[in-house]
Parts: structure tokens; sequence; C-alpha cells
């Protein structure tokens, strides 16, 4: 400052400061104003009102950069000018408000480089000529609004259609206005944007909620129709839409199952009659269009015809989204999907065009309806499910409990988890769920057959706890009623997933029954083989009949008998022997009996008449009742000895008389049954036949000389055999049909315990039993006669050329499917020679049949049995051909090996084990071989398991023998 100029230079000062303090209090009051508030509108109308009146101005506007950055749009002005007309000003509003300028105009390309710039004629300039005709823009002073570097818009000043000029002052405040302007709309805008951020985060979370609230009720315990009930709810709520329903497809045709109407709220379309709900999905193209493209598809009311307009306009709608609900396909690749059904939004407005947001948001709403439609089938299948496994269950159960084996199921710890009715019924209340094992063997005292009793650690049950299967045992023990029975036990083991032993099955059978018919028939049988075998080897009658006497007697439990021989001619019977009596007693047991036999004293004759068609009869005790001086208080049993149809004497038997004090005391003797009856019938035949045999046998004695008789007598002997084993026939045909008497008095006896109980003794088993040994009896037989076929050389053999390993691999294959605990193989080592012998194909295959059927049989905890051939290199002449059938069975005790090839023989351990057989099976075997040229021999140390080698050769037919066959 210079003291010459000092009036001036204050007074200029002074205005100059007038000017700035008024400068700053109108930019402070600016600044004020528009940092109040963040409203844009607000600050824009303050803003140019303002900048008019301060900078004295007739208008002021102001444009902004638009959202694209590319150019200035107008935002607002204020105007103050009186000489327009507010027509012409409304004209030029709407144009203005449509104008835009672009920032690559070269004027604003100087406005942002300069800040401000002045025009003094906007028409000169050539872009912006237009605009300054159609504004009555002359003179102009522009400012940019710029923001740390930014553009954000720009400020116009001007006199509408005039020209004028811009003080330095004036163009200093509208710069520092534009700053201040700058900083608040820029402000403002972020504002607003945080603002419309904020709106769509809220929007986005509103329709996660929705998208949550559908997905809960889905996973909840709700039923289908309410679900989808929800979904639509909120696919209306969630899309601004007017209403909506849910449709879901049933094969071809879709059912209308949830509806929502935002202006009838309580309307519900479902309950409606008149509304049609349902409809062929072939009727609606633009649905077919959605489940084609698996998306959202929005159509108006004028763009859909025919039936689907009609469906729309039953449910309701006008401009629709129509949204499939697209459903995972089940087991297919993960990307292939099925429509389930459609979701409809509905708008009123035709020009609502749902944005991508809200198609997605449509889109994840149908996903949860999707799912709750699977769901809802799984569950219904589940359902399904469910209600057939019960019903199996509840069959199994009946089965369980309908079935005559009982059944127990035990824990690993000895609890009984389960048992059926049988059981229960066998066993009382002894057994309950909460028993143990332990206390209920200490009640439960049971015994071997040989009457040894088993200890708690040696029990069944207990041994199959710890690991041993058990299968068929046999054992006694007293059922609840206190009889005692036989059972015969098999027990499984339970696995868990792992393998391991969790507790047991165990079936029990009451065999009682079958036991005593089973001993019935074996008695019979050894019985009769044993009288058999007795009377070949005696040539006296009396011995004979001494002999079938005393083994009837033992056989039958009798104490006395006699033989009496029948005189067809004088029709008499003449006492022949007696076993059993004193010589008192037996005087008057015949002269009792003899008032009985001879036809005019059988008062109804049939008792005479059954003896003479040779059939067993008991003479009862009440048939003496009329008689003084009784002396034999007792029941006879007596069967004739007859001969092609020749009575030749009588066998009878009684069971020793119970006398004076002892008849109130004594048990009652046991009655004579049907199977008495049979076997005392088959040892009368045998007699018969040996009494025939002495005849023979005198009679070749007296013809010939005596060295030619005694080969004679060995000829008749086995003809006698060969005869036993035909009229074993008869013997056989009785057992079966008392088997069906017996099969008749159990059906009896089961009918009277029916009242007291439910559980049947096993008839059918019981049957099939005496079949099987009738069967047996019936391969004695064949045996019998093929024995005595070749005793007689009768046997011939039909020779030719055979291979040997075949037939071993057809006897291993017939057993291999039969045999469920014998793994056959059959093993041939190779050889140059093929394994061809001469031999009788249908015999030889008898021989490998016999050693194979033995294995099994003697080998009952199962285990392999092994046919192995192969070639064995002879000291002199042809090789031979080696077969050895290996088990792992019982063995053979070192001593019994001898013996083994002996007709009837049979080792103890064999006897022991109570397998079936009558010891003529080897014999064959051996004999065969004999006249096939061949031998055979066991190996076997004889300790249980390590079993028996048999091992037969024969002679190999080699190449030049062959070439002579
Ligand atoms: P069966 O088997 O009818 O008793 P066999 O003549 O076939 O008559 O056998 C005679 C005896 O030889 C049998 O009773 C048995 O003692 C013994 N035996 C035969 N094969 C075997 C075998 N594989 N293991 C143990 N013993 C056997």
């Amino acid at each position: 400052m210079s003291d010459e100029t000092p009036s001036f230079t204050n007074e200029q000062a002074h205005l100059q400061l007038v000017a700035a303090l008024r400068e700053s209090e109108i930019l402070r009051e600016l600044a004020k104003l528009l940092a109040s508030s963040l409203d844009l509108n607000h600050i824009l109308q303050v803003l140019v009102k303002r900048t008019t009146d301060v900078c004295g101005v007739q208008r002021c506007s102001v444009w902004l950069l638009e959202n694209s950055h590319r150019a200035f749009i107008p935002a607002t002005y204020y105007l103050i000018s009186h000489n327009l007309s507010s027509q012409h000003v409304q004209a030029a509003d709407s144009i203005w408000y449509r104008s835009s300028l672009s920032l690559d105009d070269p004027v604003l390309h100087r406005l942002l480089e300069k800040g401000t710039i002045i025009l003094d004629d906007l028409g000169t300039e050539p872009t912006l000529r237009i605009v300054a005709e159609k504004f009555l823009v002359r003179s102009v002073m522009l400012v940019a609004l710029v923001r740390e570097g930014r553009p954000v818009g720009m400020l116009s000043l001007d006199d509408p259609g005039e020209s004028r000029t811009f003080s330095l002052e004036q163009q200093q405040l509208v710069r520092a206005i534009g700053q201040q302007a700058a900083i608040a709309i820029d402000n403002a805008r972020l504002y607003q944007q945080a603002q419309e951020e904020r709106k769509r985060a809220d929007r986005l979370i509103e329709r996660a909620r929705a998208i949550y609230e559908v997905a809960m009720a889905v996973n909840s315990e709700k039923d289908l129709s309410e679900v989808l009930e929800i979904a639509a709810r909120h696919l209306v709520n969630g899309l601004d839409a007017d209403g909506g329903a849910i449709a879901l497809l049933d094969g071809e045709t879709l059912r209308l199952v949830a509806s929502i109407n935002k202006l009838q709220a309580q309307q519900n379309l479902l309950s409606a009659p008149t509304a049609q709900t349902t409809v062929s999905l072939a009727d609606l193209p633009n649905c077919l269009q959605a489940a084609t493209d698996s998306a959202p598809l929005f159509v108006t009311a004028a763009q859909v015809e025919g039936a689907e307009k009609l469906w729309y306009h039953t449910l309701g709608l006008d401009n629709v989204l129509i949204v499939p609900l697209m459903e995972a396909t089940k087991g297919g690749p993960s990307h292939t999907s099925h429509c389930a059904g459609f979701a409809f939004v509905h708008y009123h407005n035709p020009d609502h065009h749902p944005s991508r947001g809200q198609r997605a948001f449509a889109q994840d709403i149908a996903a949860q309806c999707a799912l709750a439609i699977e769901k809802a089938r799984l569950l219904a299948e589940a359902r399904q499910a469910a209600a057939l496994a019960t019903e199996r269950a509840n069959t199994l159960n009946a089965v369980f409990h309908a079935m005559t084996e009982g059944i127990t199921v035990l824990s690993q710890d000895g609890r009984v988890l389960l048992h059926n009715s049988a059981a229960a019924h066998f066993l009382g209340k002894a057994l309950n769920s909460q028993d143990r094992l332990k206390d209920f063997l200490q009640r439960q005292s049971a015994h071997t057959l040989d009457g040894q009793p088993i200890t708690a650690e040696y029990s069944p049950l207990v041994r199959a706890l710890h690991g041993e299967p058990i299968r068929g045992e046999r054992f006694v023990t007293k059922r609840v009623d206190g009889a005692e029975r036989i059972l015969e036990l098999n027990i499984a083991p339970v696995h868990d997933a792992s393998e391991r032993q969790i507790g047991v099955v165990s079936a029990f059978r009451d065999i009682t029954e079958q036991m005593r018919i089973e001993q019935y028939i074996r008695r019979a049988l050894e019985t009769m083989l044993h009288v058999a075998e007795a009377v070949s080897g005696i040539t006296d009658i009396q011995d004979i009949l001494r002999s079938v006497l005393t083994m009837a007697l033992t056989a039958l439990s009798c104490d006395r008998g006699l033989v009496q021989l029948y005189d067809e001619k004088e029709a008499t019977f003449t006492p022949l022997l007696s076993v059993g009596f004193d010589a008192l007693e037996e005087e008057q047991w015949i002269t009792e009996q003899k008032q009985w036999f001879p036809p005019e004293t059988d008062a109804s004759s049939r008792f005479h008449a059954d003896l003479i068609q040779g059939h067993a009869t008991l003479i009862h005790i009440e048939q003496y009742l009329h008689l003084p001086d009784l002396l034999n208080r007792t029941e006879v049993l007596v069967a004739p000895i007859t001969h092609r149809d020749h009575l030749l004497g009588l066998l009878m038997l009684d069971r020793s008389p119970i006398t004076g004090s002892d008849i109130a005391t004594s048990e009652p003797r046991p009655e004579f049954t049907s199977w008495d009856m049979a076997v005392i019938e088959g040892i009368a035949q045998l007699a018969g036949l040996a009494i025939e045999q002495i005849h023979w046998q005198q009679e070749a004695i007296n013809a010939r000389a005596s060295e030619t008789a005694m080969r004679e007598a060995n000829m008749l002997k086995d003809q006698f055999l060969a005869i036993t084993a035909h009229e074993f026939r008869t013997p056989l045909t009785i057992i079966l049909a008392h088997s069906q008497i017996i099969l008749r008095s159990l059906r009896k006896t089961t009918d009277q315990e029916k009242n007291g109980s439910s559980q049947l003794p096993h008839l059918g088993e019981t049957l099939s039993v005496i079949e099987e040994q009738t069967r047996q009896l019936t391969n004695i037989v064949n045996t019998f006669l093929e024995v005595t076929q070749i005793n007689s050389g009768q046997l011939q053999l039909k020779l030719e050329e055979v291979d040997l390993a075949e037939i071993a691999k057809q006897v291993v294959t017939n057993y291999s499917a039969a045999s469920a605990d014998h793994e056959i193989s059959c093993i041939v080592e190779p050889s140059e020679h093929s394994y061809l012998v001469k031999g009788d194909n249908a015999r030889l295959l008898q021989i490998i049949t016999n050693l194979v059927q033995n294995a099994i049989k003697y080998s009952p905890l199962g285990g392999p049995v092994t046919v192995s051939l192969r070639r064995r290199k002879a000291l002199e002449g042809n090789a031979n051909i080696e077969v050895c059938v290996e088990d792992n069975g019982i063995g053979i005790p070192k001593e019994a090996q001898p013996r083994l090839f002996e007709r009837f023989y049979r080792a103890p351990n064999a006897q022991d084990m109570k397998a079936k057989g009558i010891g003529l099976g080897l014999y064959l075997v051996a004999e065969l071989l004999h006249m096939h040229g061949g031998a055979i021999r066991v190996e076997s140390s004889g300790v249980f398991g390590e079993g028996s080698r048999f091992i037969f050769t024969l002679p190999m037919l080699e190449r030049e023998t062959i070439a002579r066959v």
C-alpha cells in the first residue's frame, strides 16, 4: 500500500472490504444452508434462488452430470424475468428438461478447463446456437461445479434475451458459490446413492427373509398345500404383485393348490365353487414354454389367448409372471430336472416388467416349492413303504408264532429277547424277557438220550453263545406240564454288520413221538435181520423155532412164549416147545390156550380166520373173564407161522401175569401195540421160511451123497437168503400199513390234546419218517437180493470199455447238489493215458456211489469228501487205476478194519452214532470189485475227525489191450 494515494486507497480498500465482507457473509450463509441439507432438490432450489439474488441476474440454472458421465443434463432453474410470458416459459420448460449438453462440446471443454467462462452471445457458438434460441440466452456466465477434480455439473447465469456483462466481483462470487455448491451437490448425490443402496439391500434382505420363511415352512411338519400357500404369499409380497396362485402338475393336468389375491384378501379361490381348478397343460402354451426354458416368463393379458386366457381369467390373473417349479430328476444326472407345477404372479399393470432381481427371487421361491413337492412325495412314498413293512412284519410275526418249532432269540449276555408261541407253550412261564440264561438253565434240567445230566456250562445254548454251531442236537428235558420230552435243537449265531456275534437264534422241535416210532422201526428191523441171520445157519427145525421164539421174546419184551405146530389135515395144534414157563405153568397155559384155537371154539370165528390168513392177533383178557378158575389173566399175542398160504403153526407170546396181591400195587403191563404185531408177524413168517428150508435141506441130503449134499446145502442156504429177502416185502407192507394206523391214532390223540393245547405233534413229519424208513427197508431188500445173486453166481457183469474218471465225476456231480454240508470234489491226476477199464458201467457207478454215500453218512459234522484217481504202475502186467474216496468223518477203529468187508459187519463207532445201515454195502462193493479183477482196502487212524480212505484198484486198459477189446 502507498502513502501517496491514501484517501483513494482507503476508500477503495473500504469498498473492497465491504464487498469481501458481503461476499463472505453470503458464502457463509449459503454454505450453512447447503450444508444443512442432504436433500438434493432442496439444495438445488436454494442454490439457484440465492445465486440469482446475490449475483443480480435474472436467471440461474443448474445442470448436473448424468449417470453415464457423458453429458450435463438440466436439473433446475430460477427465473425472475417479467418480460417472458408464462406460456413461453412453460413451452421452453418441457424442452429444456429433456435437453442435454455433451461433455465433448467444445464450450464445455473450455469451461471445465477454465472453471468459468463468459460468452457475450451464445448464439454465435455453433454447437449451442439452438439452445440459445430456444431458451433466449444471449450473454451467459457458465461456472463449472467441480469437486476434487471431478465435474459435478455447472451453473449458468443470464438475463433471458438480453446482452450483459458480468463484473469481476460477480464472477468471483459465483465461482465461490460454485465451489460450495459442488461440495453440497456431491454430498447429496452420494447420500442419495447410499440411500438407494440401502433400499436395495433392504429389498434383498426382505427377499432373503421371505425365502428363509418358505424354506422353514418346507422343513416343517406342515402339509404341502399349506406350504405352497405360504410360498405364494411371500412371492406376491416380494414381487410387489397384486395376487398369485400355485398349481401342481399331475401327469399332464395342472391342478390349483394355492392362491392369493391382494385385493380380496379373504377370498380363497379354492373354496369358490365355480373356480375351475384343473386344466390340461397342453392348453397352456406359455406355461409349456416357461417349463421348457426352466425360466420365468412374463405375459400380458393381451398376449394370451384361448383356453390359457380362460384359465388365467378363472384364477383372477391378468398380466402374469409364469414361474415353473423345476424339480431335480431323481436318479438322473444332476443337471436334469422336470417341471412339477407353476407359480403365477399377477399384476394389474401390463407395463410392470419384473426386474432381473425379481425374477431371480421368483426362481428361488419356486425352488423351495419344488423341494416341498419332492419332500411331500418322498414322505408319501415312505409312508407307503412303512405300511408295507408293517404288513410284512405282521405276516412274519404271524408265521413266527404259528410255527410248530419253538423259537427263541437270545442276546449275547443270555437275555431272552424274543420267543414264539410254541416256545412259550413248551417252556411256560419259565420264559420271559427278564429271564437270564443262567437262571433258566438252573430251572430247566436236561439230560442226554442215554441219561447223562447236561450241566449248565455244557448246555447247547451256552455253547452256542461261545460260538459253537449246534445242529440237530437231541436231549431230554421237561415240558412245563412236567412231561419228559425229547427235543431236537438247532442253534445259529446272529452277527452284526462287522461279523461280531451278538446273540443266537435257537429252534427246537419236540421229537418224542418221532423217536418212539423210529425206535419201533429200528427194533423191528433189527429183530428181523437177526432172525434171518440166526436161522440161516441152523439146520434143525426145533432149534430154528426155539431161536426164533427167544428172539421174538427179547424183541417184544415178553417173558413167556410157545410154539405150536398145526396139522392141516386134522386141524389140530400140538405144542412143540416153550420158553419162560415152569413145567406146571406151561401145561396149564397150554391147556387154557388150546381151547381157543380150533375153529369150533372160536365163537366169532374171526380169530381163527385171521390166523389162517397170516395175520397176528390178540387174545384180550376180557375174552377169558367168563371162564372159571382162570390162571392167566393176561393178554396173549399170537402170530401164525405160514408159508405159501399154509398155516404151519403158531407163535404165542405173553407178558408175565400179575397175580394175587401184586394186581393192586403193580403198574399195569404195557399192552401190545400195532408195532409189536407187525414185528411178530414178520418173525413168524421168517420161521415159516426156515421150516420150509429144512424140508428142502432134508430132501437134498436124503437124495445125494454127503459131499454134494453139503455143497447143495450151502447153495440152499443162500437161496434161503434170497427167499428171505423176497419175503421181506411182506413185513415191509405191514410196516407201511401200520404206520398209517399209528398216524390215525396219533391224530386221535391230537384231537384229544387240542382242548388243552395248541401245539400239534408233527403228524406230517412222523409220516415222512415212516416213509423214509420204508424206503430204507426197500433198499435193504434190494441189497439182500444183490448179495444173494452174487453168492449164487447169478450176477452177470455187462463188460465194456468204460472211463472210470467219467463215472467218478458223475457220482460227484450227483451228490454235490444234494449234500449242503459236504464239499464233494473229484481230482483226476493228469495222465497221458485215459482212465479206461473193462467193466460194468452200472456196477462201477454203484461202487463209487456206495463209497461216497458212506463218506457223507459217516461225516456227521460235514467236511470235504474227495474222490481222486491216479495211475499206479503194477510190478507185472498192466498198470492199475487207483481210486481213493476220502473223508474227514468218524474214522474206523483199527480193530474193526479187518472185518469191514464181511457181511453184516458194522464198526462199533458207526452203531454208536446211530447211523442207519445194515453192513452189506462194503461187502457188495468188495465182491463187485473182485468180479472186476480189482481189490479194495481201507486206511484210517480210527480217530474221530481224521476220517477214512477207501482205496480200490482196477486193472487199466492199456493201448494194446484197447485195440483188442
Ligand atoms: P452200512 O453203512 O450200511 O453200515 P457198509 O457195508 O456200507 O454198511 O459199511 C460197513 C461199516 O463200515 C459201517 O457200518 C461203518 O462202520 C464202516 N464204514 C464204512 N464207510 C465208512 C466211512 N467212510 N467212515 C467210517 N466208517 C465207515
